[in-house]
């Protein structure tokens, strides 16, 4: 089941404050609606009364997907004070089979929804991801500030991700055979899920990079 609260916020165009319903877990399978609006935004959307002024909320929500068995917090920075290592390891440390990340941002959260919910692995992806980058930054000669998961097709035998390149954050997407994607699991293998040995953590960039450094280090010392 999902679950949800009131909280009064201060809207950041006219200062007028209001309540709004703030969720504290997603369940897609008892709630699809939800899974749709958190995907296209309109959950997370704050829409002032007083001015119509229009924000994206940032707050803890647990998106738990028990039929695909995985579970994706999004903790903004700010909230990481309260919703520390050790809270998450209490509540939720503890449980077999599910597969449990830990986001920083509502982008981020929703690409670990469409990985997961695609049967794919999100190390074996942050790989790919970030070797792509490489490829997209040499072709385009301009530097990739971030990007997302945007494609997977059997059919097709494509995955690919959408970049942002250069200081306008254009859009611009790079696919690869999946063959690709079947090779990246050893790199990933290289590198621990969790140093810590956590149950709730990041799967990004900064990992990949790790990975990919360990598994050229082994192979260049065979
Ligand atoms: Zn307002």
């Amino acid at each position: 089941m999902s679950s949800m609260t009131t909280k009064k916020v201060t809207c950041p165009k006219c200062g007028a404050e209001s309540e709004i319903k703030v969720y504290k877990t997603v369940n897609p399978t008892t709630d699809p609606a939800y899974r749709e609006q958190l995907l296209n935004g309109e959950l997370l959307k704050f829409t002032c009364d007083k001015c119509g002024g229009v924000a994206q909320l940032r707050y803890p929500l647990l998106y738990n997907d028990m039929k695909n068995n995985f579970m994706v917090y999004y903790i903004p920075e700010i909230d990481r004070e309260t919703l520390t290592d050790e809270v998450l390891e209490r509540e939720y440390g503890d449980l077999e089979g599910i597969t449990r990340r830990l986001v920083p941002g509502y982008n981020e959260l929703k690409e670990k929804i469409h990985i997961f919910e695609a049967n794919l692995d999100d190390k074996v992806i942050e790989v790919v991801k970030a070797a792509l980058k490489d490829v997209v930054e040499k072709r385009t000669g301009e530097e990739v500030t971030g990007g997302y998961f945007s494609k997977y097709s059997v059919a097709e035998d494509r995955i690919g991700f959408t970049f942002f390149v250069g200081d306008e954050g254009e859009q611009f997407v790079q696919t690869t055979r999946l063959e690709i994607y079947n090779k990246s699991a050893a790199v990933a293998a290289a590198e621990p899920a969790d140093p810590a040995d956590r149950q709730f953590f990041l799967i990004d960039r900064t990992w990949a990079r790790s990975a990919l450094y360990k598994y050229k280090k082994s192979k260049a010392a065979m």
